[in-house]
């Protein structure tokens, strides 16, 4: 048996297929965010379903390319780069950062490129270049360049292969120049937008004018310069099926780069919105929490992790700070049994049971059941459990069990590491602390403490006395 994933090109659960004739490599591109503000969690939903995707296909055997763009130019940014009085890379360069940090913190993988589309304006440029060639995008008198969707039609070319829409309705031939509209606006959209006062310093030369590029042109461009025009898994949040996928299928199949019968994207993965306390995110409801928000409350990367990855990624997920204390708990158990084992193996390394890694993993092979699969790692810990509690346990079996839990956490990626090291100065600040402590100098104590929280460690009470931990692990 192998993966199957629900295509939303197809509306239907598909076996996955690279289009790889070996079979072996894939290529995966997931939208990124646009680095405007710190992403929140409900962003961090979408990329850690993107890290879920990613972490599959590899346990599988697959040589994957991840790709997540970084959208670094768009309606938003300009706004906000106006508005805080610096330059586009002084602005966005802040939240880039807070990105990867967080992409740290939630333990995901490192796509292998993150483009920043403000870097790939000739690849841009060509591809509009090529649209407006063929005929399908037009010039307007300012010097914008549009797509035309009545002319990619007549081509023969279907436009609504995510969505269906309802042309009756639309008002072909309008135009939209904003980078987010609905559906019922339906209209020839942005590919190059002509410099206004409003832009400030952010535009580029271009054969039609000083300007710059729309959103939806930029990830078709990045994703083709670096998987090829055709490639395996597009991924998003459900919100960009309309009209940033949409547009990104009619920039890429319009530019006619692909091989005779073959589509721009095989597979189409759009993960569902989080709500918080069953409601939409905003700030005004003050129910808008960024991944800093919550470490700031105490919560860990991978608790946060762990809850975002306890819902199947097509069901609307409801956050709560309740949710994360229970993930919280829920890690309790795992880690404990872990250690557990741990214990018992007393360090001899033993070899994965292939068929616990399978019992434990397969229901992800079904769309990714992974409520399926956290089931069949709580069943396996609560008969572990049982037979630790009931010392029949040798210390062979707890290596083997323990070697077949850290293949599966290769998916999860939610497991503490064996060793936390702990640098040798971070060692001498916690025995200076209980030195003060001992010396009733709680003044000093008090103040290594807080030394030891600015290079990023906590103290922790344990049986074996205090221990530093590093902040977030
Ligand atoms: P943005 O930075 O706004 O371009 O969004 C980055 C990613 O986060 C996109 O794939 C969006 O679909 C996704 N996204 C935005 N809001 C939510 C939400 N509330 N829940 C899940 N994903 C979201
Ligand atoms: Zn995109």
């Amino acid at each position: 048996m192998g993966l199957k994933l629900l295509n939303t090109l197809t509306r239907s659960v598909q076996d996955f297929v690279p289009l790889d004739p070996s079979g072996k490599n894939v290529g995966l591109y997931c939208c990124g965010p646009t680095v405007y503000d710190f992403a929140h969690i409900g962003n961090w939903r979408t990329f850690v379903f993107s890290d879920l995707v990613r972490r599959c296909l590899e346990f599988q055997g697959y040589q994957v390319r991840h790709v997540m763009n970084i959208t670094d130019v768009d309606d938003k940014i300009i706004k906000r780069v106006k508005e805080s009085g610096g330059t586009l890379t002084e602005f966005t360069g802040k939240f880039e950062r807070a990105f990867f940090e967080d992409l740290g913190t939630l333990r995901c993988r490192l796509p292998h490129h993150t483009p920043r589309a403000t870097e790939h304006i000739p690849q841009i440029v060509e591809l509009i270049g090529r649209l407006l060639a063929r005929g399908l995008a037009y010039q307007t008198p300012d010097g914008s360049v549009y797509f035309s969707i009545q002319k990619y039609r007549d081509a023969g070319q279907q436009y609504g292969q995510l969505v269906h829409l309802n042309f009756e309705e639309m008002r072909i031939g309008e135009r939209v120049a904003s980078d987010e509209y609905a559906k019922e606006s339906v209209a020839d959209f942005a590919l190059w937008k002509a410099r206004v006062p409003e832009d400030g310093g952010v535009f580029w030369p271009s054969p039609w004018g000083e300007g710059r590029p729309g959103w939806h042109i930029e990830c078709s461009a990045m994703s083709m310069q670096l998987l090829g025009p055709s490639f395996d898994l597009h991924l998003g949040g459900e919100d960009l099926m309309f009209p940033h996928h949409e547009d990104e299928i009619a920039q890429s199949e319009g530019a006619g780069v692909q091989a005779p019968g073959q589509r721009f994207v095989k597979y189409w993965l759009h993960g569902a919105h989080l709500l918080v306390e069953g409601k939409k995110m905003s700030k005004s409801l003050g129910n808008f929490f960024t991944l800093r928000d919550l470490v700031a409350k105490g919560f860990s990367g991978r608790e946060i992790r762990y809850l975002l990855l306890t819902a199947h990624y097509r069901e609307t997920f409801n956050f709560t700070i309740e949710g994360l204390q229970g993930a919280r708990s829920s890690l309790q158990r795992i880690d404990e049994c872990v250690s557990k084992l741990r214990e018992l193996a007393a360090g001899s390394t033993g070899t994965a049971d292939p068929s616990l890694v399978r019992k434990l993993t397969l229901p992800l092979e079904e769309d990714l059941n992974i409520s399926g699969a956290w089931g069949a790692v709580f069943e396996w810990i609560r008969e572990t459990n049982r037979k630790l509690a009931d010392n029949t346990v040798t210390a062979e079996q707890a290596a083997t069990w323990l070697a077949s839990w850290e293949r599966v956490d290769e998916v999860f990626g939610v497991s503490l590491p064996a060793v936390a090291a702990v640098p040798a100065e971070i060692t001498a600040l916690v025995e200076a602390r209980q030195a003060a402590r001992k010396a009733k100098d709680f003044k000093q104590a008090d103040a290594i403490r807080e030394q030891l929280k600015a290079l990023g460690w906590v103290l922790e009470d344990t049986p074996k006395g205090v221990r530093a931990k590093r902040i977030g692990s």
